[in-house]
């Protein structure tokens, strides 16, 4: 079930879908997915969909993983990167083989604490967590050439611009539970620009950290 084969085929799928990124490909093939989700699910995971971690959330599914990592070194590479919305910590152990530093802010912190630990546990060292509120991003780190937000947001949320380096870029799900839109946002010499994507489907961000 997590045998090369099963990971080839997703690889061929995402591949045939349009995602043409090479080194993104490589990092999905080599990531165990399957380490992500819950045993129960563990025969599924190298199916392009997304599955229950617990607390009513979910494993992104690889297509959108491969999907907005692309969106975000389209540009060419990048060295500092804010993700919101940990889960389970695959999209998070994807980018950290794709970028310098990742740091990523979940509000359930029983999530971030098992993300944290299987993070450790496949030796993946250039993150850092944060417990909080993705709806202020991480001030104190900031600015970031990429920003990456995993869960739909209402509106695009005014502390992530501010937190974007000159040139850097969001990429966002953004609307409602059965309208949502991948947003693409560059912060130009002058604002900002911003290129409307897929359709897309996410649990929703909602407010403040939860114990
Ligand atoms: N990329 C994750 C997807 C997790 S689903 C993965 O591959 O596993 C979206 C995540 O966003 C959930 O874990 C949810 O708890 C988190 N989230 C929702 N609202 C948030 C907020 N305001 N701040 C931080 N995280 C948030």
């Amino acid at each position: 079930m997590t045998s090369e084969r099963t990971r080839e085929r997703l690889i061929q799928r995402l591949h045939d879908e349009g995602l043409s990124n090479v080194q993104v490909l490589d990092v999905i093939r080599s990531t165990p997915r399957h380490l992500f989700v819950d045993e129960a699910f563990g025969h599924r995971a190298y199916e392009d969909t997304s599955l229950p971690i617990g607390h009513n959330q979910t494993i992104s599914q690889p297509y959108m993983v491969a999907r907005m990592s692309e969106l975000l070194l389209e540009a060419g590479p990048l060295d500092k990167v804010l993700e919101i919305g940990t889960g389970s910590g695959y999209q998070t152990a994807v980018l950290t083989q794709l970028v310098e530093r990742v740091f990523s802010v979940e509000r359930i912190q029983a999530l971030q604490e098992r993300a944290k630990e299987r993070l450790l546990e496949l030796n993946i060292r250039n993150v850092v967590f944060r417990w909080g509120d993705g709806w202020e991003g991480w001030a104190a780190l900031a600015p970031y050439n990429g920003i990456i937000v995993t869960a739909a947001a209402a509106e695009v949320p005014q502390a992530l611009l501010d937190q974007l380096a000159p040139g850097g870029r969001l990429v966002i799900p953004v609307g409602t539970d059965d309208a949502q839109q991948l947003l693409l946002i560059v912060r130009e010499e002058r604002g900002f620009s911003r290129r409307v994507l897929d359709a897309v489907r996410f649990v929703p961000l909602l407010n403040g950290p939860l114990a």
